[in-house]
């Protein structure tokens, strides 16, 4: 079996294969493992330059890190809340700010439960999520009509997540919001825990579990059915062949694989509209000013719609879904930083362009509207020989690293997806407590 793409999602399929007895080559693009979880080390600190943040209710990611004895740590929140009001931003305790946030956000998701009563199975009544997918979050803020007072603590959510508010399907979020419980807490206390040892150290033990033949640095360029057997091409021209593949990269990136005979339409059809997140940019600062923990949100627009400092002296982590937003340019990461805090002093920062990198074409998934009801069931099928993995085509977790492991271990088969996980009784890592109400849910920083 060929696997293509070394991240969570093909590396799940490499174990589980393995486990069942087969031989795997797993040829990876880039000169590492993780895909789309990267981490990296930046002046003296450990940072993630994409996926992070784990919870209890994100089951499959969870077995595994139980399953690796992966420590976990939990960030301590933030002392100050900077939100945005008509009149400019202001200082708020997270605790009250959030009590209003939560006031404004839980009419959002009003119907949710009963559009998603079964949120691992998305189309479980699709009848109704019909009637709703072709909403844009854009549209449903437009439906409840906020003044805009209250709009404008809004919009950084809806923009970061959906990449704009306009782009982003409302079913994706209500989806989320069901998966995490079905409150604006649960909600936004999700994903307050990370791997300590970071992402890496789960790609690490997943590879060294699935024992592939792995091959760094091989982008491939062509997949090719023929005869009862699927050639794989390598850009620098090397050729493998075996009697099925597995296609464990970005939706975003399929359209950069030629595939013979072509993918089917619907495949074809969400890798060019794309199913990640496009245009954005995960930051980290080094910010001298403001020192203490803060978590700042701005409106739909400003060039970073959110960032904080979530433990005393780590490095502040920022996000930007602008497409005109060039992280490459000193003067607008500062020009971006002093729009929401003007006394701000960077030091130093380092960015990664997740739509820029040409193996991924953009971060997590977050479906656009209609996508769902049309193109979801259609692009988990194989095609042929060759069969997709990925976060990007998760029945669950969609978006989150939980999505890609959900997405392996059923392209393999394997009789774990509907085991419910408990925690062993003796040997289960600690979980650290936390305060929920410092919060706020930082999906993707
Ligand atoms: C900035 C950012 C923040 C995020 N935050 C979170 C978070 O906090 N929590 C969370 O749960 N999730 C988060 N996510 C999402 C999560 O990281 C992804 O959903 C998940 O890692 C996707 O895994 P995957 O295996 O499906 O895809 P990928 O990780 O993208 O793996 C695909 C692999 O295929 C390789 N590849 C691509 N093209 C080719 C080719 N032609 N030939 C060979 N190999 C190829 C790639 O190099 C890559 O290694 C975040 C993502 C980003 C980018």
């Amino acid at each position: 079996m060929i696997i293509i793409g070394a991240g969570l999602a093909g590396l799940t399929a490499a174990r589980e294969l393995r486990h069942k007895g087969r031989r795997v080559l797993l040829l990876e693009a880039r000169d590492r493992i993780g895909g789309r979880t990267w981490t990296d080390t930046w002046r003296g600190q450990q940072i993630e330059r994409g996926g992070t943040w784990v919870d209890q209710r994100q089951p499959h990611i969870w077995r595994e890190l139980h399953r690796y004895r992966i420590p976990i740590m939990a960030d301590t929140g933030s002392a100050r809340a900077i939100l945005p009001t008509v009149n400019g931003f202001q200082e708020y305790d997270p605790g009250e700010a959030y009590a209003r946030q939560a006031e404004l956000f839980t009419p959002f998701f009003d119907g949710s439960q009963q559009i998603f009563p079964r949120p691992y199975e998305p189309l479980y009544r699709e009848g109704l999520v019909r009637r709703f997918d072709g909403l844009s979050l854009r549209d449903r803020l437009d439906q409840l009509n906020y003044p805009p007072e209250d709009e404008i603590r809004l919009t950084s959510t809806t923009a970061l997540f959906g990449g704009s508010s306009q782009r982003g399907a409302l079913t994706m979020l209500q989806q989320w919001w069901e998966l995490a419980g079905g409150t604006f807490d649960d909600f936004h206390g999700l994903n307050t825990y990370r791997p300590a040892t970071g992402t890496a150290s789960l790609a690490r033990a997943l590879l060294a579990d699935a024992a592939p033949t792995l091959l760094l640095n091989s982008p491939v360029a062509s997949v090719v059915q023929r005869g009862g057997r699927v050639q794989v091409v390598t850009r620098a021209g090397r050729r493998f062949t075996a009697p099925e593949v597995i296609v464990a990269i970005p939706v975003n990136v399929w359209r950069t694989v030629e595939f013979d005979p072509p993918l089917p339409g619907a495949h074809q059809l969400a890798s060019t509209q794309g199913i990640g997140v496009p245009h954005e940019k995960k930051l980290w600062l080094d910010l001298e000013q403001p020192a203490d923990t803060f978590i700042a949100e701005a409106p739909e627009g400003y060039p970073i719609c959110i960032m904080g400092r979530l433990n005393e002296g780590q490095h502040v982590v920022a996000f930007s879904v602008e497409e005109t937003f060039n992280v490459n340019h000193r003067s607008q990461v500062d020009a971006a930083v002093q729009a929401v805090i003007p006394n701000a002093r960077l030091a130093a920062y380092t960015a990664t362009d997740w739509y820029a990198d040409e193996f991924a074409l953009g971060v997590g998934a977050f479906r656009q509207p209609f996508q769902l009801t049309t193109l979801h069931r259609a692009i988990q099928r194989p095609h042929g020989r060759v069969r997709f993995a990925g976060g990007d085509i998760a029945d669950g977790w969609s978006g989150y690293m939980d999505g890609a492991i959900e997405s392996g271990l059923r392209v393999a088969g394997s009789p774990t997806l509907s085991r419910p996980f408990v925690p062993p009784s003796t040997g289960a890592i600690a979980v650290p407590a936390v305060n929920r109400k410092t919060y706020r849910s930082l999906w993707q920083l």
